[in-house]
């Protein structure tokens, strides 16, 4: 029980740094969509405009077609406007926050299988990986290393078993 809500809180909090708080509205993230396609690209064009009205900004990736990039609800909606004529491609990636919507739950979603596009838009946008993931990995080397070859030994053992 413990477990779950612990990923869950994780997934969240990963996701409030993929969330910029400018965006406007909270709601809380889903973690289970039925409407997330069996095969996601993890390919992205987060360059492309709007490829009904060349909108440069604001823009999602349908997660179903190969490669549909339309703009926002807050620009011309052309996104929201595939989905109504394709019902079935509820899912989408905006390019302005790296979140991920489902048009038919109504809802941001955090799930797993989303990872590696989240990861390739994020590389794409920013041409740097993540900074948390990295940046823990180099932090957990050096401190257990320094800190318990120079204290280790003599005095104040009891928090270090080694
Ligand atoms: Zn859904
Ligand atoms: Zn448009
Ligand atoms: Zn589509």
């Amino acid at each position: 029980m413990t477990d779950t809500n612990d990923d869950i809180k994780l997934a969240q909090a990963l996701q409030e740094q993929f969330d910029r708080p400018d965006f406007g509205f909270a709601v809380e993230p889903i973690t289970t969509c039925p409407h997330i396609p069996n095969s996601i690209a993890t390919q992205v064009f987060i360059d492309t405009p709007c490829q009904s009205c060349n909108e440069p900004k604001e823009n999602w990736q349908c997660l179903t077609c190969d490669h549909t990039v339309l703009c926002s609800r807050y620009r011309n909606g052309h996104m929201l406007d595939h989905f109504e004529k394709n019902k079935d491609h509820a899912v989408c990636l905006s390019y302005s926050d790296l979140s991920v919507w489902c048009f038919v739950c109504e809802n941001y979603i955090v799930n797993e299988a989303l990872d590696n596009l989240k990861h390739a838009a994020y590389m794409a946008k920013f041409g740097e990986e993540p900074p948390q993931a990295s940046t823990l990995v180099v932090q957990d080397n050096q401190g257990a290393g320094s800190s318990s070859c120079a204290a280790g030994g003599s005095g104040s053992s009891s928090s270090n078993k080694q």
